[in-house]
């Protein structure tokens, strides 16, 4: 587990060694550059070539590999300039926050990592690595992220679960994948190498969830609207279909490499209207992606505003919002420009509209949610928009198979909601945590946490599976029978018994 100071002590520490490092780095990169793209540098003209019939993001991997130095992408949904290594630096004054206004939003892309490189010398000697990985993976990563969470002097920077979490490895790769990658790279064939990217890709099962097929209602114009429990319905809004950065293991990664068949989105509001009119039963409308949170506040409010009014559609009671904005870009709720606005609009969906709203949030690791600018987005949430946080994540090895962050969320007022598997596709078997482990962490977690949010009184008895014969006229524990080879954790005058020492 890494120190939780650590999310703001690397990017100084750095800034000491990069002084030094400063004059070697371009020699370095441009040697490191030349060793990995020997071949396709010399085919440049047949990569442009090959580049115009393929898809715009395979061909962008291609353009990473062929010119590692290229700048990057600026992320369509933000503009301005980024402020590289600033630290951490809100200041609460009198219980007021002074929130800096000099961070805009921008993505970091494949053709960027060699400018991480140059903050973060120790991702040099795996350049290589993300490169080639980040052909068959997506890539992105925030510039909060990369340069205030990773741990980059971590003695093995792949180790550290914020890096796992945001950078592609050639070990997320079944052996056979990885060394039919690296055989048609090493061929410099770039055509063959795409057609090895796809083959990967397809093998990597990129379509688990089906979610185009499963519970969607029979309307043309409800292209991203599942109604997947009688009283919710999913709304995946068509301007939320990416996220400020991405997990290493999102199950829904074939998506953000420009999977066509995984385009589930919701153009707009008023069909999405119409449908919830006719069904009454449907108290919660989920909104979903991607991460809607990506959405400026304008677009966001076409499907919340109408909220507002306590009169329109008043059976819809709860609206959530999946989001894993609140630590890609936790700015996003406190110095984007328009961070206000979206605080005001969750403020009267609850307030004017009497909803309850609750911020479905993705959080993987406590130390997360140790730095300056999430504390002050949480309480934002929690205190000017008056919005419930719930936290959910997958369990995934190396990330967040331990089961400390649910008291840290609790300590916060961040109610623990689920825990995930790691889904059969994309790299699984990198992430796998087998599920009796997941139950132990799950038990452990809940036991660490207090009774805010236990349903279960005794904890000795947290995690241990027990089955009594069904008895339909018990009105106490001590009416009931245990099955054959198990024991009830009370005793035959109600009272809690020893816990057994080994369960697991
Ligand atoms: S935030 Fe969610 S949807 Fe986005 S990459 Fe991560 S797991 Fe996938």
């Amino acid at each position: 587990m890494q120190n939780p100071q650590a999310s703001s002590s690397p990017s100084s520490r750095c800034r000491y060694h990069l002084a030094l490092t400063a004059l070697l780095l371009s020699a370095i990169l441009s040697s490191f550059a030349d060793a990995f793209t020997p071949s396709l540098h010399r085919q440049k003209s047949r990569l442009l070539l090959v580049n115009r019939a393929l898809s715009s993001t395979t061909a962008t991997s291609l353009a990473v590999l062929s010119n590692p130095l290229a700048s990057s992408d600026l992320d369509q949904n933000y503009g301005g300039l980024f402020t590289f290594g600033v630290a951490n630096n809100i200041v609460p004054t009198d219980g007021m926050l002074k929130l800096p206004h000099h961070e805009r939003y921008k993505a970091i892309s494949l053709q960027a990592v060699d400018k991480v490189a140059e903050r973060h010398p120790a991702l040099l000697p795996h350049l290589h690595d993300v490169k080639l990985a980040g052909m068959v993976f997506p890539f992105k990563a925030s510039p909060y992220y990369v340069d205030e969470l990773i741990d980059w002097d971590a003695e093995d920077v792949r180790q550290d679960p914020f890096y796992r979490l945001v950078f592609p490895t050639l070990d997320m790769l079944r052996k056979d994948h990885r060394s039919k990658l690296e055989a048609a790279y090493a061929e410099g064939n770039p055509k063959k190498l795409l057609g090895t990217v796809d083959e990967i890709r397809a093998d990597l099962n990129p379509h688990p969830a089906g979610q185009k097929d499963l519970n969607s209602p029979k309307d043309n114009s409800l292209t991203g609207v599942q109604h997947k429990y009688s009283e919710t319905v999913l709304v995946f809004p068509a301007a939320g279909q990416t996220c400020h950065a991405y997990c290493t293991y999102c199950f829904r990664w074939a998506q953000f490499i420009g999977d066509d068949e995984l385009r589930f989105a919701q153009k707009e509001a008023h069909s999405l209207f119409r449908y919830l009119s006719q069904h009454e039963e449907v108290s919660d409308i989920l909104m979903t992606g991607g991460d809607p949170m990506v959405m400026k506040t304008k677009s966001l409010a076409q499907y919340l505003e109408p909220f507002t009014n306590p009169n329109f559609l008043p059976h819809i009671k709860n609206i959530r919002i999946g989001t894993r904005s609140l630590t890609f870009w936790p700015q996003r709720f406190t110095t984007d420009d328009d961070a206000d606005e979206v605080i005001e609009l969750l403020r009267r969906v609850h307030e004017v509209g009497g909803r309850h709203v609750a911020i479905m949030a993705h959080l993987s690791h406590p130390r997360e949610l140790s730095t300056s600018k999430v504390k002050a987005t949480i309480r934002r949430l929690q205190k000017e928009a008056y919005t419930t946080i719930r936290s959910q994540s997958p369990v995934m090895r190396g990330i967040n198979d331990q089961p400390e962050k649910w008291r840290t969320e609790v300590n916060m007022g961040i109610i623990p909601y689920y825990m995930f598997m790691a889904r059969d596709t994309g790299a699984q078997h990198f992430f796998d945590v087998p599920m009796a482990r997941a139950h132990k962490i799950y038990s452990d977690a809940l036991r660490s946490c207090s009774g805010l949010i236990r349903t279960c009184r005794d904890e000795g008895w947290i995690g241990r599976p027990f089955f009594a014969k069904y008895h339909p006229d018990a009105v106490w524990f001590d009416d009931l029978v245990p099955l054959d080879g198990m024991e009830l954790p009370w005793d035959e005058n109600g009272l809690p018994r020893e816990v057994p020492s080994t369960v697991y």
